[in-house]
């Protein structure tokens, strides 16, 4: 009797979870992951991985993530002289500038991880890095270099939090950034999808990516590649309710003489800092993973692992100039 009663039951969830099944074959709304991917927008490439309730639903969100990248990339890309961001470089020597408010967040975040960082990022990379043109091949002359240098130093940049401003010490200080602009970008898109109730989405700009939730009840793997052949994969990060940010001196560069000048600059020199060819950042946030992912290339891998492991929430991957991985506490390396 206890027997059958079982069986009768099994029956019954079986039946139901049939006519469930049927019902929502039959219902017209039906959630299923929407994706893009666009080229071009802070040039770079931009992808949205996210799971709605249709795909019309869907595809209005990735429109509204859109715009509101292309909106970030108007404000502070310095290859725009009307963007908020060359305004600043413009004026900000002369007079104390009033910036918008997302403006002044996102430096006030920069020069945090200045202070992080011992240096190694600075957004006033950019007092000698405006000399570099890497799709030219254009680097410039050690005596460039040097009149230009004393303009990089993250302490010329002066925020006064009541007036909202920004001031630079001196003249010849320019900011860029370049190195944190995709990661806030990143993390905009995921606040607004966050805010129409997306619980599961990926979001990529260029090297930096934030995820929402897992994948069909299984993290996200992110490949990091190989620094020199461009479809193998050195590791794989599972993922769930995380950022992360690669940089790596195959990105923007071109070679001299055997020499490579890419886009991350060591501030005390002004040369490419080459003392890592990769390094991979894991934490909470966008911003932070981008703002710290270029620190080993310019401080070393071993000091940047230091750094990183006394930072709460924060994982690394990093490639030497010889080949070899470094991995950060958090992190096992692969057996
Ligand atoms: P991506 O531009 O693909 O996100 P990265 O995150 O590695 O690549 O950032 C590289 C960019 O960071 C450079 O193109 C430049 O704009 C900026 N940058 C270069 N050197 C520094 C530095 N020392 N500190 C802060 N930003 C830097
Ligand atoms: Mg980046």
């Amino acid at each position: 009797m206890t027997n059958g009663s079982r069986v009768t039951m099994t029956g019954m969830r079986n039946a139901a979870l049939l006519l469930a099944a049927l019902l929502s074959l039959a219902s017209p709304v039906h959630a299923e992951w929407v994706e893009r991917v666009v080229d071009g927008i802070m040039g770079t490439r931009i992808s949205v991985n996210l799971w709605a309730d249709n795909a019309t639903a869907g595809n209005a969100l990735i429109d509204a993530v859109m715009d509101d990248m292309r909106r970030i990339d108007l404000a502070m890309s310095t290859y725009r002289k009307d963007s908020e961001v060359s305004k600043v470089n413009e004026r900000a020597a002369r007079e104390e500038m009033v910036v918008t408010p997302e403006l002044f967040d996102l430096l006030t975040k920069a020069l945090e991880f200045s202070r992080m960082t011992e240096g190694a990022f600075d957004i006033t990379y950019a007092s000698v890095g405006y000399l570099y043109d890497f799709r030219h091949n254009v680097r410039p002359t050690d005596k460039q270099i040097h009149d230009a240098l004393p303009g990089i130093n993250y302490r010329h940049v002066i925020l006064d939090p009541r007036k909202r401003t920004v001031h630079f010490t001196q003249a010849g200080v320019r900011i860029d950034l370049g190195g944190i602009g995709k990661g806030h970008a990143v993390d905009s898109a995921i606040a607004l999808l966050q805010s129409r109730g997306v619980a599961h989405a990926l979001v990529t700009a260029g090297g930096d990516s934030r995820i929402i939730g897992d994948r069909f009840g299984q993290p996200w793997i992110i490949g990091i590649r190989h620094p020199d052949r461009k479809d193998e994969v050195i590791a794989r990060i599972p993922l769930e309710d995380a950022a992360m940010s690669t940089s790596g001196d195959y990105e923007r560069y071109f070679d001299e003489k055997g020499v490579r000048y890419h886009h991350i600059i060591d501030p005390k020199t002004g040369d490419s800092a080459r003392k890592v060819r990769s390094a991979t950042v894991i934490g909470p946030n966008a911003t932070t993973t981008d703002g710290l992912s270029k620190t080993a290339f310019v401080l070393g891998a071993e000091k940047a692992i230091e750094i990183y492991n006394r930072l709460e929430d924060i994982d690394a991957v990093i490639v030497k100039p010889d080949g070899t991985v470094l991995y950060t506490q958090g992190l096992e390396a692969p057996k």
